[in-house]
């Protein structure tokens, strides 16, 4: 049967509407006549991520199906790249959203159709495979093809050798893709990472699935993998070199609808689909060995070192080391480089002026989100005469946040509209629970906004009013009216006020004039309404959270991670960040080989002696190179002092190193040579005659992508801003995350090194950080303070035993149009409950069987799960130092060097505070001292390791007293050690964090204290 007969068919056109309704419902139903929906007000609609971030405001949908309606018109009887439409279509429909109510916005109509698609066509192709004449097809299998990616590309030693392994892995992948998508159309790609992609296709073994010529699908798609290549280049693909695993779900999934045969909503609660099993495809690692007889077939006839790169060949090229697929390969991503100027490719360019480069990486646990244990939401209120209604009233109090002037408690107010009382929890002001049928119109700021000024006769606007140390209120004024003099008196019904000097506020000069403000403008004697918010009233205890784990749930997941890294990348170039350098150096001269060599090669990389120092260029064409060097860099190594800009801009000192070094080259004559690996001395070419060095005005950002998966991230940035770079993932993720962050752990490292270490090396460390287990552990609640609710919450946590830290934790409360409090995401699941707490309105059964409260009703007291974020950073002086990066099961460090990593990621505040604290405190020599006396004290400290505990606890005990006297006694700037500060120095001193401070901006970033 083909697909037209199935489409054709009179007793299957019934199937084909049946099937695709199915498949609609499979994609995204999951409970939601049990869920707890809420309407988001008309005009300031929202759509969510995976994590309750609503990030974005929907608005101008039908603009864009327009467009794409006239883009699908355009096409006339051709029949476009298929890629070209879906792109379109995710361009207008992840606008949208498939339900717009709260929580289920979190799937965009992009999610919701293409799953949906996928589904469909799964059941497609197996209703026409099977020949089904009454087809049931509503099972599905994931189909997977893995390997280890980076393990692969991670061999490179060349930044462009991983590049071009990167990209033959990736072409591989889509040569999988188009096979199953479009060349065999049997199933969809729906994940893809570092490590492979994973398919969802019919429900049958189709590895052995056969074409018209007896060939077996399985073969076709390793066919397929092995033609991966660059440039469409037959001789640079992939062959043999990395046999990917195939894998097949076992068992079907399905998902049935709820509704259909059960009707109470206990019922509808009690039903469970398994989410779709896509954890057991992406969790697992290792590829196979490339094909021996293959392998071997490289060999016959040849006797010589094999290939640095690829590590399976002979070489080719003697100096470079490596074979001759290999050096094509590197060579073809350096050509690819010249179409792309505004990127770097060139781990020299990258190198900060001190030749260091960082390698961030990150890493989201998503395991058991992937599983579903965290996709939950809470169950609504239940109709009891009409259970399964499907609008039943939202119920919902207003509320306001005061602050009164005169620092008096509000406890009720009577508006003329509305009765409010105070909230104990949170101190808002909140109305009586209401159905969502009554509007909420919460009070104006002010009484009025308008004072009367006699003379002259004006009005002026005010915009807010507040209390001066003295006693007396300020009213700011939206703008100061001309007719106004600064400093000068003037009368508001005979009551005296001034105009401030600077004339943006005027102030109340007697307690006439106060009681006059307070009688005018501020609400009932002396408060004015800040800010007002709605506060969805949930299902009291006891109550169910609502399991949410339909596919494209699940999908939006690893979506959201995702683009939640792209935009890391994406940030690179702002200048507070990793910024832009202007442009680099083309130079033309001729070149006069040595004695039996060659002429340079063109997108070959060589290095120009330049006195003490080497300059890296590329050559672009004969007789023209580009640079590929930090110039900031080679300038100073040449002589350029920066003292005289050193407060200019980053550009400003780029640009003069650039002038620097074009006096330099031009007309000179340097010897050329070619780099032969680390650890080998170069190799002499011969010299470059230069008649010419320009400025090539192409702005670049020093920073390469490596990878911006679901789960990993890996980028190359220069050493002196990793720090900035690693707090601007922390920041985001707090934005982004920060609801579901005891939950969602991120793993953040940084392994630095000079930037001829091998790049494996490095890679290596950064894989080894990422290692590092992320546990779920109990944390008890110390402080939950809702000042700011529901903005956020500052929430303190601490463990038992005493030597880990308190953290303080920022968490939003807040929905996207900044009013609506979130009652959907921020759970944390309680442990065990503080002695005698205060009764808990947002207390729900988890789908764990386990108690998940909202964090406005955690209390202090309260034992939490929570999985810490954590952060780590290694400086590698030698590429073996890389094997210190190792973890307990506790998830410290093993070894006694750095006793105080992995840190959690909230405190990468304290290194800048304490770095912060001992250079304007300290002398860089002094600083040195200070630290290396305590670091000397540990040593022995630490050798009472081994004895029993009394000993060492009482050898701690001395420790601590030493350091105590260490820090009292160093060369502090006069009165400058306050208790405050010595504080804060003497538990990092003591953990070994204070040393980690000194080697992090001292050893690596080379700063000082002051002099
Ligand atoms: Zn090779």
């Amino acid at each position: 049967m083909t697909l037209q007969e199935l489409i054709e068919r009179r007793e299957t056109s019934k199937w084909l509407v049946s099937a695709l309704e199915e498949c609609h419902r499979a994609a995204h139903t999951e409970k939601e006549l049990v869920l707890f929906l809420f309407k988001q007000t008309a005009n300031n609609v929202y759509k969510s991520t995976a994590f309750g971030y609503e990030d974005e405001k929907l608005a101008g949908l039908n603009e864009l199906l327009d467009e794409l309606s006239k883009y699908i018109q355009s096409f006339g009887n051709l029949i476009p790249n298929r890629n070209d439409i879906e792109q379109k279509i995710e361009e207008t429909f992840s606008h949208a959203c498939g339900d717009t109510r709260q929580p289920i916005n979190d799937v965009t109509l992009w999610d919701w159709s293409r799953i949906v698609a996928a589904l469909y066509k799964a059941s497609l192709a197996e209703a026409v495979l099977k020949g089904q004449k009454n087809p049931e097809p509503t099972k599905w299998r994931l189909f997977s093809v893995r390997l280890d990616g980076l393990e692969f590309f991670g061999k490179g030693s060349r930044l462009p050798d991983l590049l071009a392994r990167q990209k033959l892995i990736g072409d591989g992948l889509n040569k999988i893709r188009s096979l199953l998508e479009e060349t065999y159309p049997l199933g969809t790609e729906i994940y893809r990472d570092e490590n492979g992609s994973v398919f969802i296709v019919p429900d049958l073994d189709i590895r052995e699935l056969k074409n018209e010529s007896e060939e077996n699908l399985l073969d076709l798609i390793q066919q397929a993998f092995s033609k991966g290549t660059l440039r469409d280049d037959p001789f640079l693909k992939l062959r043999s070199e990395i046999l990917p695993f195939d894998k097949v779900d076992e068992d079907s999934w399905e998902w049935t609808n709820p509704y259909i045969s059960v009707k109470t909503p206990q019922q509808i609660m009690d039903q469970h689909n398994k989410p779709m099993p896509i954890v057991a495809h992406i969790d697992r690692e290792g590829s196979r060995l490339a094909d021996p007889s293959i392998v071997d077939s490289w060999w016959q006839h040849h006797r010589a070192d094999i290939c640095t790169v690829c590590q399976l060949r002979p070489q080719g090229n003697i100096e470079r080391k490596v074979c001759a697929i290999c050096e094509q390969r590197r060579k073809g991503r350096a050509t690819d480089w010249f179409d792309e100027l505004y990127k770097t490719i060139w781990i020299d360019e990258v190198a900060d002026i001190h030749g260091r480069v960082a390698l961030i990486v990150g890493d989201f646990d998503l395991k058991q989100w992937l599983v579903g244990e965290f996709l939950f939401y809470p169950q609504k209120h239940w109709d009891e005469k009409n259970p399964t209604s499907e609008n039943p009233p939202q119920f919902r109090q207003g509320a306001i946040r005061v602050k009164d002037l005169d620092n008096q408690p509000v406890n009720e107010v009577q508006f003329p509209n509305r009765k409010y009382t105070r909230q104990d929890k949170t101190g808002l002001l909140v109305t009586d629970q209401h159905d969502h049928s009554l509007a909420f119109t919460p009070p104006t700021q002010f009484r009025s906004k308008v004072l009367h000024i006699n003379d002259p006769n004006i009005n002026v606007i005010v915009r807010d009013v507040s209390l001066s140390p003295k006693g007396h209120y300020q009213i700011v004024l939206e703008s100061k009216p001309p007719e106004l003099v600064p400093g000068r008196a003037y009368s508001i019904q005979e009551q005296e006020f001034y105009l401030s000097n600077d004339g943006s506020y005027i102030e109340t000069a007697s307690d006439g004039a106060k009681e006059l403000i307070k009688d005018k403008l501020l609400h009932f004697r002396s408060f004015k309404v800040e800010k007002s918010y709605i506060l969805p009233i949930l299902e009291p205890p006891p109550a169910q959270m609502v399991e949410a784990q339909a596919p494209t749930r699940m999908y939006r997941i690893w979506e959201t991670t995702h683009a939640f890294w792209e935009s890391v990348v994406s940030d690179f170039e702002k200048p507070a960040l990793v910024s832009k350098v202007p442009g680099r150096l083309q130079i033309e001269g001729t070149f006069i080989p040595v004695a039996g060599a060659g002429s340079l090669g063109v997108s070959h990389t060589y290095e120009l002696k330049l006195g003490n120092t080497n300059l890296s260029i590329v050559c672009k064409s004969p007789q023209i190179y580009l640079t590929v060097d930090n110039l900031r860099r080679t300038a100073k190594l040449l002589g350029l002092s920066e003292e005289k800009y050193k407060d200019a801009t980053e550009e400003v000192k780029y640009r003069e190193a650039t002038k620097y070094l074009q006096e330099l080259l031009k007309n000179g004559q340097f010897d050329v040579e070619e780099p032969t690996g680390y650890g080998s001395p170069n190799k002499p070419l011969g010299k470059l005659n230069i008649t010419k060095a320009d400025f090539h005005d192409t702005a670049y950002t020093p920073a390469i992508s490596i990878l911006t998966e679901p789960r990993t991230f890996m980028a190359l940035v220069p050493a002196d801003k990793a720090l900035q770079v690693a707090k601007a993932i922390k920041d985001r993720y707090e934005n982004e995350m920060g609801k579901v962050r005891n939950r969602l752990p991120l793993t953040v490292g940084v392994v630095f090194a000079g930037r001829r270490t091998p790049l494996p090396a490095i890679l290596d460390a950064g894989r080894r950080i990422l290692k590092q287990p992320t546990e779920t552990a109990p944390w008890q609640v110390k402080k939950v303070n809702l000042g700011s609710y529901p903005e956020k919450v500052l929430l303190t946590l601490g463990q038992e035993q005493d030597e880990s830290p308190t953290l303080i934790l920022d968490i939003p409360a807040i929905m996207g149009d900044g009013i609506t409090e979130d009652v959907w995401y921020p759970y944390w699941r309680l442990e065990r409950e503080t002695q005698n707490p205060v009764k808990r309105e947002r207390l729900f059964k988890g789908i764990d069987g386990k108690d998940w409260v909202h964090i406005s009703d955690l209390q202090e007291g309260d034992t939490v799960s929570f999985m810490p974020s954590r952060l780590d950073f290694e400086f590698l002086d030698t590429a073996s130092r890389r094997f210190e990066v190792s973890y307990n099961d506790k998830g410290k460090r093993r070894g006694s060097v750095h006793p105080a990593r992995p840190y959690y990621l909230e405190q990468l505040g304290e290194f800048e505070e304490l770095w912060a604290t001992l250079k304007e405190g300290l002398a860089t020599s002094q600083i040195d001292n200070l630290v290396g006396l305590i670091e000397t004290k540990r040593v022995e400290w630490l050798k009472y390791q081994d004895r029993d505990k009394s000993d060492f606890k009482e050898a701690l005990e001395t420790f601590e007293k030493v350091v105590e006297e260490i820090i009292r006694n160093a060369e502090w700037k006069k009165d400058y050690l306050t208790e405050t500060r010595f504080n804060s120095l003497l538990p990092a001193a003591v953990s070994g964090l204070l040393a980690d401070v000194f080697e992090l901006h001292m050893t690596i970033l080379k700063e000082r204290g002051t002099e």
